[in-house]
């Protein structure tokens, strides 16, 4: 059978005819494709400007960096979200404004260099001159003391009894604790009973005790306005020196009565006493006239009167110190004792 006939040369024809429109379609739609990827282009690149402009007004609201070489630790900045950032973009570029995350701190919580604490003034020249050297505090238990209360001078006597605590007990007749004024501003302190002292329980009543009344006097006071005690209560055999043992068992007596008397001035008298006091091993020749600090107590070294007894030359000096407390008290010098 032949298929060239009439109707199938129209059929063809009409197929090469779509063909044709097929072919300028996809012209005409290739052509606009191009013309809708450039749009898109342009809108891209206005996008990717926008974007760009945002991350620098993002850069210029942080905070400046500190310098390199000490960072001071900072609180982490919290970046700026995506939606932040999307929401910036569609912002016209005038109104763009920082991000609320880098935003600086109010200049009111900085601190002003007129604010900044002024350096300490250093002290003037000379101002410590009048301090005395201090001295090292007893860390010994204090007999008759109940800790943190003080004393009286009662309670500190009961306490040493008929005392055995050293070998001096064994030639004394008495215990010669100490006499005058329990609430006494001024305490001379001794070195320890003579014959006389043993023999009648009082702190200097022999030839020394007699010129101590008159140094006292010369002074200004009475033996009733101030109070005297040793550091040994108990007399050495022979007026010999208390020996190291003696005075460690007696001496912690004598700072119980400090405590309890806490008196404004101290006067050492002798090496033995200012010694003891100020564990200090210095002679009394260089500490004499020089202040000092027992326990917050202004302390002034000098002769022992038994001592001036034999070298009457040295009373001058001896003078010249208790002169120094005259002075602490508001007292004024008159002729040497
Ligand atoms: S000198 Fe002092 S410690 Fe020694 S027996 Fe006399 S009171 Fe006691």
């Amino acid at each position: 059978m032949n298929d060239d006939t009439p109707d199938s040369t129209q059929e063809l024809a009409d197929v090469l005819q779509d063909v044709r429109r097929h072919l300028l379609w996809q012209e005409e739609t290739a052509g606009r494709s191009l013309l809708v990827d450039a749009k898109v282009a342009a809108e891209l690149q206005q996008q990717r400007a926008a974007a760009s402009s945002v991350r620098t007004m993002i850069a210029r609201t942080k905070a400046p960096e500190p310098p390199a070489a000490s960072p001071p630790p900072r609180p982490p900045v919290e970046s700026p979200t995506r939606d932040a950032l999307h929401a910036a973009m569609k912002q016209p570029l005038g109104a763009a404004r920082p991000l609320a995350a880098a935003t600086p701190p109010p200049a009111a919580s900085r601190p002003l260099a007129s604010e900044a604490p002024a350096p300490r003034a250093a002290p003037a020249p000379g101002m410590l001159l009048d301090v005395p050297k201090s001295t090292p505090r007893y860390n010994g238990a204090l007999p008759g003391v109940v800790e943190g209360e003080r004393p009286t001078l009662d309670q500190i006597r009961r306490e040493l009894g008929d005392c055995r605590r050293c070998k001096l007990c064994t030639g004394r007749k008495n215990i010669v604790f100490g006499s005058g004024n329990p609430r006494a501003d001024l305490v001379f302190v001794g070195e320890g009973p003579g014959e006389n002292e043993d023999l009648q329980g009082v702190p200097f009543v022999g030839a020394a005790g007699d010129l101590l009344t008159k140094m006292i006097g010369a002074m200004g006071f009475s033996r009733n306005d101030v109070y005297i005690a040793n550091v040994v209560k108990c007399r050495p055999p022979g007026n010999r020196n208390p020996e190291p043992d003696e005075i460690a068992a007696c001496e912690p007596f004598l700072r119980s009565q400090l405590l309890a008397l806490q008196p404004k001035v101290i006067v050492a008298l002798g090496k033995f006493a200012a010694q003891t006091l100020l564990r200090d091993t210095t002679p009394i020749t260089r500490m004499r006239g020089q202040w000092r600090e027992y326990e917050g107590i202004q302390l002034m070294p000098t002769f022992h009167p038994a001592y001036l007894l034999r070298n009457s030359a040295e009373k001058r000096k001896a003078w010249e110190d208790l002169q120094q407390v005259m002075k602490l008290f508001g007292k004024h010098p008159g002729s040497g004792a």
